[in-house]
Parts: structure tokens; sequence; C-alpha cells
């Protein structure tokens, strides 16, 4: 818990959300909203503040809203509850960027020594300086008051800087909130549990015991309608850069002396500031780049990055890495990690691979064994241990390899009155600990510029070494030189 924040006593709590309609406000933040409103969990004296642009009225909007929750949780919500939730939502058209914005918003808010405001910037970076200078003029950033901004957070270190610069003149660090939405996911949160509440891997958990690492977040999907962001930004930006970073922090780091923000934060920091630098010594070998081109993905042809685009383009759409971490723990054990569109799944896992018997009595059979943490299309875990096969054999003891599986969905089943489990938005639990003040799950400024400092140095290695991103076509797993990264180990990535 952070020591400035939390719910206020008699504070009146409020929601301020700039983008309220917004695309990621519609597909995610409202109904994230509106299930913790129904389970409970929204203190009663909540008022919501939608701030957009758009003039369309308190009553427009929430029938927006309503309309977005139910198409997304329609099976779990209940007339009653969309109503009280709908009760809380006031919409104001307000441009954020324009001087006058914080007084007005202060006139619809009330006297600020009486509430506890929570901003959520759904909107551009570009807009943030802006906004949060507005909102100190106005005198609605004193504690306890906080702010919870999203992603991209700069497009290298020196423009993060710039952005935290500007957030960080209104809002102190521990009123900052920013948000990886990963780490709001059930499995990304059971990874900590899994680690710190069992102990029977903190022994295994090194390079004595563990061969590799792969982590793959797959997107079956092109780049749609966010081209024009994305032509800026590419793989290793919009997605390594952020969530294929914070989930090997949780893999990696030392255990943290408490499960308190800054103790946690500590550790994901120094995992950050042990990878080894990559150089254009060493791109060519550990890294690389992709775009798709003409092939079939997610069920559609599709015509390539380029012929999308309409011009040439040399941001990648996929990019893979073989890091290292260079401490005890971790020293030569390679993590592979991948990403990209236009891929065959829509999958994210993380494989941790430990390494062969030292003797193996039964011959070749004994595999070594596995452990697969699955975070899509099911949240799922599970150990392969090798087993006797049943039965009767005249040559003796055969193995066969067994999951343990520890499917959290099945083992937590929610399902009531025949319906199937909710599965949850990472963002419910995000905006819970944002108005509860316990930022222990959102990244601190440090984490943000080391995971830059990594990423800027592979990306000056790209051009020091004029490495262009080769083709793939849609519908496969990147280029030939993204599985030459394991290969040339003598592995491979496990299902492909
Ligand atoms: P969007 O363009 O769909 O919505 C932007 C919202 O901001 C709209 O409500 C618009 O009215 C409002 N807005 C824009 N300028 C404003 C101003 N001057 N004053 C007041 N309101 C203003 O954008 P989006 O897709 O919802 O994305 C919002 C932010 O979240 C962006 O920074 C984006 O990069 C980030 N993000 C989006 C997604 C996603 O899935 N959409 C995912 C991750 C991060």
């Amino acid at each position: 818990m952070s020591a400035s924040s939390g719910s206020n006593g008699a504070r009146q709590q409020v929601f301020v959300l700039v983008g309220g309609t917004g695309d990621l406000a519609m597909r995610m933040l409202w109904p994230s909203l509106a299930m913790l409103d129904q389970e409970g969990f929204l203190s009663d004296n909540l008022r919501i503040i939608s701030v957009a642009r758009e003039d369309c009225g308190t009553e427009v909007c929430v029938d927006r809203i309503g309309n977005a929750v139910t198409s997304r949780f329609g099976e779990w919500t209940t007339p009653e509850a969309l109503s009280r939730f709908r009760k809380r939502i006031v919409h104001v058209a307000l441009d954020a960027a324009h001087d006058d914005w914080g007084s007005k918003l202060k006139a619809e808010l009330g006297d600020p020594d009486t509430l506890d405001i929570v901003f959520f910037l759904s909107v551009s970076p570009s807009l943030f300086k802006p906004i949060c200078e507005h909102i100190e003029k106005a005198g609605l950033n004193k504690a306890p008051n906080r702010v919870i901004i999203e992603k991209p957070i700069g497009r290298d270190l020196a423009t993060s800087k710039v952005i935290n610069d500007s957030v960080a003149h209104a809002f102190a660090e521990d009123r900052t909130f920013r948000i990886d939405h990963y780490l709001g996911k059930e499995t990304v949160q059971n990874l900590i549990a899994l680690r710190f509440g069992n102990m029977v891997f903190e022994p295994l958990w090194n390079s004595q015991s563990i061969d590799h690492i792969q982590i793959t977040i797959a997107e079956t999907v092109g780049v749609a309608d966010r081209l024009g962001y994305y032509d800026e930004y590419g793989a290793i930006r919009d997605m390594l850069q952020n969530h294929l970073l914070q989930l090997l922090c949780l893999l990696a780091m030392e255990p943290p002396s408490a499960l308190t923000s800054d103790a946690l934060r500590d550790e994901k920091v120094k995992v950050l500031r042990s990878l080894k630098a990559i150089t254009a010594e060493n791109v060519l070998t550990n890294t690389a780049r992709g775009q798709y081109g003409p092939g079939f993905a997610d069920g559609h042809p599709v015509a390539g990055y380029e012929a999308e685009k309409g011009s040439p383009s040399n941001t990648e759409t996929f990019v893979a890495i073989k890091a290292e971490i260079a401490n005890w723990r971790w020293a030569g054990t390679p993590i592979y990690m991948r990403t990209g569109k236009c891929l065959p799944s829509r999958t994210t896992e993380i494989v941790i691979q430990f390494k062969p018997l030292p003797h193996s009595i039964f011959g070749p059979e004994a595999q070594a064994n596995r452990l697969l943490i699955r975070l899509q299309p099911e949240e799922d875990i599970s150990l392969t241990l090798m087993n006797k096969a049943p039965g009767l054999t005249s040559e003796g003891v055969h193995l066969q390899p067994l999951d343990l599986s520890l499917s959290l969905i099945k083992a937590f089943d929610d399902s009531k009155d025949g319906k199937p489990p909710r599965r949850r938005i990472a963002y419910e639990r995000l905006i819970l600990d944002a108005l509860n003040g316990n930022n222990a799950q959102f990244v601190r400024r440090d984490e943000v510029e080391a995971a830059w400092t990594w990423v800027d140095g592979i990306i000056k290695a790209w051009h020091d070494k004029d490495m262009k991103p080769q083709k793939y076509p849609a519908g496969t797993f990147g280029p030939v030189s993204a599985f030459s990264l394991i290969e040339r180990d003598n592995g491979r990535m496990w299902n492909d």
C-alpha cells in the first residue's frame, strides 16, 4: 500500500475517466468498473465522471456505456446492478488540452479538499502534459489524488523521460500509477504466488536446474486500424519493452522481502538492470526482426504489412530476442522471447525448461521436466513429469510424460446457474488497486527507464548493423532467423 493514498475516510471518491468515449474505455474500462460495482468493490459514494471531447450528453454516453457492458458481460450483469452503475456516471464534454478544462472540471467536482480523486488518462500520451498542467493549476493534483496512465510511455528513454517529467510535476511518484495490463492478469499474479508461496520451486529456480526459458506473446491479428500508431513503434516498443519484460521480471526476480509495492518493484528493476546489453557485436545472433508479408492469418487472407500501409516500411511486426540476465542466479541461462502479429495462434505462454537428468537409468526415454505457464487462450499451469507407462512389458519399465495440471479455471470454477465462469478483464484488478491506493502491480518510473535503456541499445544495434526486418508469410511464427536463435543452441520453441 502506498503511503499517501488509498480510500480516504470521509472524502468522497471520484473516478475521472479522461477519454471516456474512446475505444479502450468502451472495451475494457467501463465493463471493468461495472463488474467491480456489481461485485460490491466500489464504495457507495463513488462518483464516476467521463470526460471527452464529444458533447454527447450524459444520457447518450451512459447508454453507450450500458451497451458496452452488456456486449461484454451481458450474461453476468443484472438490470438492477447496471441501473445502479449508470446512476454513478456523469459525462462532461471538455477539451482536456484547453486552458480552462481544469477549472471547468473543478466546478463539476466541487471542493477538492473533500474529494479523493483518481484520474485515468485514457488518451494519447501527447495530452498527458497539458492535462496534468491544468489539473495542477486547478489544485486537483494534491494528495491523496492520483493518476493512472497507459502505455505507450515514450518511444525511447528520452521521450519516456519527457512524459514522466510532465506527469511528475503534478503527481508524486507514489501517486502515479503506470498500467501494464499484463500485471492485472490472474495467471501473472499467480506467478508470484507460485514462486514465493511454495518451497518446491525455489531450490530449482536457477541456472543449475533450468536449461532455458521461453516467453511467447503471439497475436493472430495484424495491425488493422492501429497502423498509424504501430508504424512509429513496431513490436519491440509496443510489446517487448513493456509486457514481455514485465513477465520476465516476475519470473527472474529474487524473492522480495515483503509483498509491498517497493519491495516487489526493487527486485523487478534489478532484473532489468542485469540484462546483458545487446550491441552491434552480438545483435545478429541474439535478435530477429520480422515483418509479415502476404499469407493467411486469423482465418483471413492477409495482403501483407506494406500492402496494408501502401508504402515501404522498416517497422518490425515480429521480434525475437535471446536474452541473458547477468547475475549469480541466471548467468548462462538463455531466455528466448518473441512476440508478433499475424502469427498462427493467439497464445501467451511461458516455458520453464528444466535440464535433462545428469544420468538416466531409463535411457533416452527420460525427457527433461517442463513447467508451462499459459495465459492465453486459457489460463493454465502444467508441469510435465516422467511416469512409468502403465502395464507390463517384457523389457521392463518404460517412461511416459504426464502433465500435472493446475488449471485455475477448473480449480476455482465460479460458474453459476449453468453459466460459464466469467473471465475477468485485467483492468478490474488494476482499477480496484488504484482506487485503494495500492500501486504494487503498477510500473515504477525506474522500471520504465531501465527497460527503455536495454531496448534502446537493441534498436541502436539494429541501426548500426542496418538490420532490416525480414519478411515472413502471415500465419507463420516469424522469419527463419527467429528459429535459428534457439536452434543454434540445439533447442526449439516447444510448440513449433
Ligand atoms: P481513442 O482515440 O479511441 O479514444 C480517445 C478518447 O480520448 C476519446 O474519448 C476522445 O474523445 C478523448 N480525447 C481525445 N482528445 C481529447 C481531449 N483533448 N480532451 C478530452 N478528451 C479527449 O483512443 P483509445 O484507443 O481509447 O486509446 C486511449 C489511450 O490508451 C491511447 O494512449 C492508447 O495508446 C492507449 N491504449 C489503447 C489501447 C486500446 O486497446 N485501445 C490499448 C493500450 C493502450
